[in-house]
């Protein structure tokens, strides 16, 4: 069989559509949800289907959250949606009722340029389209928020009608402001007027538990004791089906390895296939993954291959995490495919691929729409991010590229492979 054959499998794979479409019906599979728990038992025994391995469990403990209710009331009375932002901090039962101040997008100059200003105030920014350089992270507004000494951050998107998700950036237990996602029309209604800053009240109620979650592991072995670790995160968020971020990863790292599969006992190196969960809790899975591995066990990975958010836009983009000598073998490998692709180096940990590259093991990040602010990926963190949004020619050319670059790692010549790191 050639390279040819074993990729075209890829994209006439019905079941890489029908996986994508499965794995939305869970809903959201926000950690510790029942749609979290049974989209990991799908794709425990997809995996296992797929790869004719048996798949390996490995427990991850983490602190557990929940959210039993958010309110944002308007100084009119007025209840508008709201949306906690994951690990948020709850309010106690009469809430946070302060003046709401209005910083923009949030960058580092708005928050300095009103550093005397936030104290005790309810901070309110916009959030940004993710897979752009130069993009601020909520993550780091947060943080700016909390050092300015405000009491509450609110972060808008931009679809009408939906509130914003994502994780609040507190650590595990750690202390924090009560942070929640609303839509851009109660931003709106939080405009500064001249007789000051509209007020509003915020009321969190949580409750926190150690709970449990899972990372699946399916190796098939190559010639040598070495790894290509292939992964994608099956956890989202609940306010939508978590469709681009990231069924659209999952069902992709399983057509993969369906292709790949019969192929891997030919080449040098071995397909470690990984699906982690709490991806969305600051990356808890994936993290203790690796903080598990021996410096042996570390060093026999010559490459991760993390796939997230990869169909929503037909633009692909590899985020090689400094690793600036994988990318002309990435490159060699999509124009091979006949594919444009675009490498973008500084390592951003906004996925699992960071946890890899911290641990000084090759890695990179497969993202669609990256600087393309009219890809579909703009949807990513809202009640837009369905499965409507994902083009099954998309999904397929991009699943294609996965495997052309899983094979090709697999089979690389020693020489090739030891500069990457
Ligand atoms: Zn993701």
């Amino acid at each position: 069989m050639t390279a040819a054959d074993i990729l075209g499998a890829i994209g006439i794979d019905h079941e890489l559509y029908r996986d994508f479409e499965a794995i939305c019906d869970f809903g959201g599979r926000l950690s510790g949800t029942d749609g979290e728990r049974r989209a990991l038992d799908f794709v425990a025994r997809r995996g296992a289907e797929a790869s004719g391995v048996a798949c390996r469990t490995i427990p991850v403990p983490y602190l557990g959250w929940r959210c039993r209710s958010a309110t944002l009331t308007l100084a009119d009375g007025l209840a508008v949606p709201c949306y906690p932002l994951v690990r948020t901090v709850a309010t106690g039962p009469t809430g946070v009722e302060a003046e709401v101040i209005d910083l923009g997008r949030g960058t580092p100059e708005e928050f300095e340029a009103h550093r005397a200003d936030i104290g005790g105030r309810i901070v309110l920014v916009r959030h940004e389209l993710m897979f752009a350089a130069g993009t601020i992270h909520r993550r780091r507004k947060y943080d700016m928020a909390r050092a300015a000494g405000a009491i509450g951050f609110l972060i808008a998107g931009s679809m009408p009608g939906g509130a914003v998700a994502g994780s609040s950036g507190r650590g595990e237990g750690g202390d924090g402001i009560p942070a929640v996602g609303i839509a851009p029309e109660t931003a709106a209604r939080l405009a500064r007027r001249a007789k000051g800053w509209p007020r509003a009240t915020l009321r969190i109620e949580t409750e926190e538990q150690p709970a449990e979650t899972r990372t699946l592991l399916f190796d098939m072995p190559g010639q040598t004791d070495e790894w290509v670790v292939l992964s994608a995160h099956v956890d989202g968020h609940d306010i939508n089906e978590s469709a681009m971020d990231n069924a659209t990863g999952v069902a992709a790292a399983l057509a993969v390895t369906r292709a790949l599969a019969p192929h891997v006992r030919n080449w040098r190196r071995g397909v470690r296939l990984a699906f982690f969960s709490t991806e969305e809790w600051a990356l808890t899975g994936s993290a203790r993954y690796v903080e598990a591995l021996s410096s042996a066990e570390r060093d026999a990975i010559a490459l991760n291959v993390n796939l997230d958010s990869i169909a929503g836009s037909s633009r692909l983009t590899v985020l090689t995490s400094g690793f600036a000598r994988v990318e002309p073998f990435l490159l060699g490998v999509a124009e091979n495919e006949g594919l444009d692709l675009r490498c973008v180096r500084p390592l951003q940990p906004n996925s699992d691929h960071a946890n890899f590259a911290l641990a000084g093991i090759p890695a990179f990040r497969l993202v669609a729409g990256y600087d393309d602010p009219a890809a579909q990926l703009r949807f990513v963190l809202t009640p837009g991010d369905t499965r409507d949004k994902v083009a099954r020619s998309e999904l397929a050319t991009a699943a294609r590229l996965a495997g052309a670059i899983t094979a090709a790692a697999c089979q690389a010549e020693p020489d090739v492979a030891r500069t990457w790191r």
